[in-house]
């Protein structure tokens, strides 16, 4: 029984509540989110000072929504008005990864999200 089963047969739900509550935990779980916790470790061993934890907040935005503008203008916020610099500026060095608790495959992200977000050097 995980985290949530738990929580839910503590609650006192009904099994039809149950039931609505567990299905939309796994409609959720098959959304392909990058688990980026924004605890923001990479940040300080990066030497290009990329706005890793917010291009990934962004890259969830456009998989959750599908706009790529309001995903644009988020990265804008979260990484440009944070003074940080976009995923293209990426070197690849890998030092990001090597701290990063939840495994992500930062260089990999960063490389489609300059793609995506059309970003230029
Ligand atoms: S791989 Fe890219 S984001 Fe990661 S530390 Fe190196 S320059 Fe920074
Ligand atoms: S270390 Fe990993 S989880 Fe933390 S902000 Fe960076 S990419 Fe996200």
């Amino acid at each position: 029984m995980n985290f949530f089963e738990k929580e839910i047969k503590k609650s006192g739900f009904s099994s039809a509540q149950s039931s609505v509550i567990e299905t939309a935990q796994e409609e959720q779980s098959m959304i392909p989110l990058i688990p980026c916790t924004a605890c923001n470790y990479c940040a300080k061993f990066c030497p290009m000072d990329i706005g890793i934890s917010g291009s990934l907040t962004a890259k969830n935005i456009y998989t959750l929504y599908g706009n790529l503008d309001t995903a644009i203008y988020q990265e804008g916020i979260l990484v440009g008005s944070h003074g940080r610099r976009q995923a293209v500026h990426c070197t690849r060095c890998g030092a990001c990864e090597g701290v990063c608790p939840q495994h992500i495959e930062i260089r990999k992200n960063l490389a489609e999200i300059a793609e995506l977000f059309g970003q230029k050097e």
